[in-house]
């Protein structure tokens, strides 16, 4: 199934970087931009590598690999402020196919992944996600949808609630705040009842209510330069409030950082908070977050099957090279390679390591994250 640009009537908060042709929609600026950011006086000056070398990990190396995430491409029916991917409705290009799909298929079965995590951009838009749903399910996978809620009220995904829940598929949909103001102002105007009539849907499929097989997870960030709150705090408040003015429920919630890459890196540098953001982000330096890094226990596919250590990396284009130079894909994943591989850092990994840390499974101590 094909997606035209204008089927795609979701809210937005910004235009997608690359739509406006401006130089930060290369990532190899996106990196240039953040080494350049003076941060003598911070500890080990911002480097990354130093830091993880003074916490006691000399080199940062994968665990088992657990989680089979699969990110199908950058099209997306909304154009959020803070995006890491740089998303939205003109990434028609950057999809998935078949045969890169089936491809999927196949490392998956070469690996112990318990999960099979599906993204985007909004992961449904792509003509082989019920594919990528049916196989991972068929193969006892637990399987992630990460949802941005306000697609399933395009039309065609009017049945999609109840065909996730019967396959017992987790939805993780990304909410900024439970306030409509907090909300529309990252995600752009409507975002919020449309997002709150998504969840009703959900609600009404079985999802929120306390069953296991049916988890929605709410998936908050801060809207703002600062780092996410602490997660138990924040989910009892959103319970709360969302019960309260709206009636909707939710099973959890976790609470990433923002981090400064594509168009919430835009965002910092045109409001003079990219500075102080990494300074923020460099001083919270959390040396307990190391272990459960999600690149240490992850394994991500771009939409080309290209194989990365995160999705950060991928929106990076940092991807994962061989012996031999070459960039590994997903048609020849090879279980020794990935396992022995160095995981590759930079500056951005610091928004994964402050405060309570952040991965796609949310925080990562205990600790405070103010
Ligand atoms: S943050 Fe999510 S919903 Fe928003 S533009 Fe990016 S991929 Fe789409
Ligand atoms: S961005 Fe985060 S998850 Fe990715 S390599 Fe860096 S520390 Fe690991």
């Amino acid at each position: 199934m094909s997606t035209s640009h204008q089927e795609l009537v979701g809210p937005r908060g910004t235009t997608s970087l690359r739509s406006r042709a401006v130089p930060l929609a290369e990532p190899r600026r996106q990196i240039a931009l953040l080494q350049a950011v003076d941060l003598e006086g911070s500890p080990h000056g911002g480097n990354f590598d130093e830091a993880l070398a003074h916490a006691g990990h000399p080199r940062l190396g994968p665990a088992k690999l657990e989680i089979f995430q699969i990110n199908v491409g950058k099209l997306c029916n909304m154009t959020c402020k803070h995006c890491h991917v740089g998303a939205g409705p003109d990434r028609i290009e950057e999809q998935m196919d078949r045969d890169t799909a089936e491809a999927c298929m196949r490392a998956l079965d070469k690996t112990e992944a318990h999960t099979v995590d599906i993204t985007g951009g909004a992961p449904e838009l792509n003509a082989n996600f019920s594919y990528l749903v049916e196989e991972s399910v068929g193969r006892g996978k637990h399987v992630i949808d990460r949802c941005n809620l306000t697609v399933l009220l395009l039309p065609r995904f009017r049945e999609l609630p109840d065909w996730l829940a019967e396959r017992d598929v987790e939805i993780v949909a990304s909410l900024p705040h439970w306030r409509r103001r907090n909300t529309d102002s990252q995600r752009g105007e409507g975002t919020f009842d449309a997002s709150i009539q998504a969840i009703r849907r959900l609600n009404a499929a079985g999802y929120g209510r306390g069953d296991s097989r049916k988890r929605l997870t709410l998936m908050v960030n801060p809207v703002g330069a600062f780092l996410a709150g602490s997660q138990s705090s924040l989910e009892r408040e959103w319970k709360e409030g969302l019960e309260r003015e709206h009636r909707v429920r939710f099973d959890r919630l976790i609470a990433l950082n923002n981090m400064p890459i594509s168009r919430f890196l835009e965002w910092l540098d045109a409001t003079g908070n990219l500075r102080p953001y990494l300074q923020l982000l460099v001083r919270k330096f959390n040396s307990a977050t190391v272990s459960g890094l999600m690149c240490r226990n992850t394994l991500s596919v771009s939409w080309d099957g290209r194989l990365f250590d995160c999705d950060f990396n991928q929106m990076l284009e940092l991807p994962i090279v061989g012996s031999d130079g070459r960039v590994l894909n997903v048609r020849d994943l090879d279980r020794g390679t990935i396992a022995s591989r160095r995981i590759v850092t930079g500056r951005h990994c610091y928004g994964c390591t402050a405060g309570a840390g952040s991965s796609c499974g949310g925080s990562l101590s205990g600790g405070a994250a103010s």
